[in-house]
C-alpha cells in the first residue's frame, strides 16, 4: 500500500496524498511551480513544443508592434515606475523631517512654559496633514496647540475633538 503522506516538491512540507504519484501539494504557489517545471521539461525535451512556444512568443511580440518596440516600451515603463518609487521615498523622508522639527519646537515651548526641565508629554495636537507612506503606515504632521487655540475652536465647529495624544516617555 502506498504511503498516505508525501513531501511537496516545491514547499517541502508533508501533505496527505490525494492522487497516485502526487509530487506537489494544492497550494497555488506550488501548483504554479508544478506547471513551470512541466513547461521547462517540455521545452527542453520536446522539439515540436519548443517550436510552437517560440512561434507563439514571436506572434505575440509582432502583435505588440514588434520585439524592439515592445521591449523599449517595457524598459520605459520600468524606468518610470522606479522613478516614481524614488520620488515617493524622497517625499516621505522630507515629510518625516518636517515632523521632527515640529516635535523639537513643541518640547522647547513646553520647557519654557514650565520654566524648568519638566517632561510633560500629554498635550493637544492638531493634525496638520496626513498621508499614506506605505500600505501599513501613514505619516501625520502634528502641531502642538493649547486649549484656547483658535485652531481648536475652528475644528470643533464641524467635527468632534480627537482628544489628547500621549507621546512616549
Ligand atoms: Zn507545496
Amino acid at each position: 500500500m502506498a504511503k498516505v503522506q508525501f513531501r511537496c516538491a516545491a514547499c517541502r512540507r508533508l501533505h496527505r496524498r490525494r492522487v497516485a504519484g502526487q509530487r506537489y501539494c494544492g497550494a497555488s504557489a506550488c501548483q504554479r511551480e508544478r506547471r513551470n517545471a512541466w513547461r521547462r521539461e517540455r521545452y527542453a525535451t520536446d522539439d515540436a513544443y519548443r517550436l510552437t512556444a517560440r512561434e507563439s512568443t514571436r506572434a505575440w511580440l509582432e502583435a505588440q508592434g514588434g520585439a524592439s518596440r515592445y521591449y523599449r516600451a517595457y524598459r520605459a515603463y520600468r524606468e518610470k515606475r522606479s522613478q516614481r518609487q524614488r520620488d515617493e521615498a524622497d517625499a516621505a523622508e522630507k515629510q518625516e523631517r518636517v515632523i521632527a522639527q515640529e516635535e523639537t519646537v513643541g518640547s522647547r515651548a513646553n520647557s519654557d512654559a514650565n520654566g524648568a526641565e519638566v517632561l510633560e508629554t500629554t498635550r493637544r495636537y492638531l493634525v496638520v496633514t496626513a498621508r499614506r507612506a506605505k500600505s501599513d503606515a501613514i505619516i501625520v504632521q502634528l502641531r502642538a496647540i493649547t486649549d484656547d487655540s483658535p485652531d481648536l475652536q475652528r475644528t470643533t465647529e464641524f467635527s468632534e475633538p480627537c482628544g489628547d495624544v500621549t507621546l512616549g516617555p
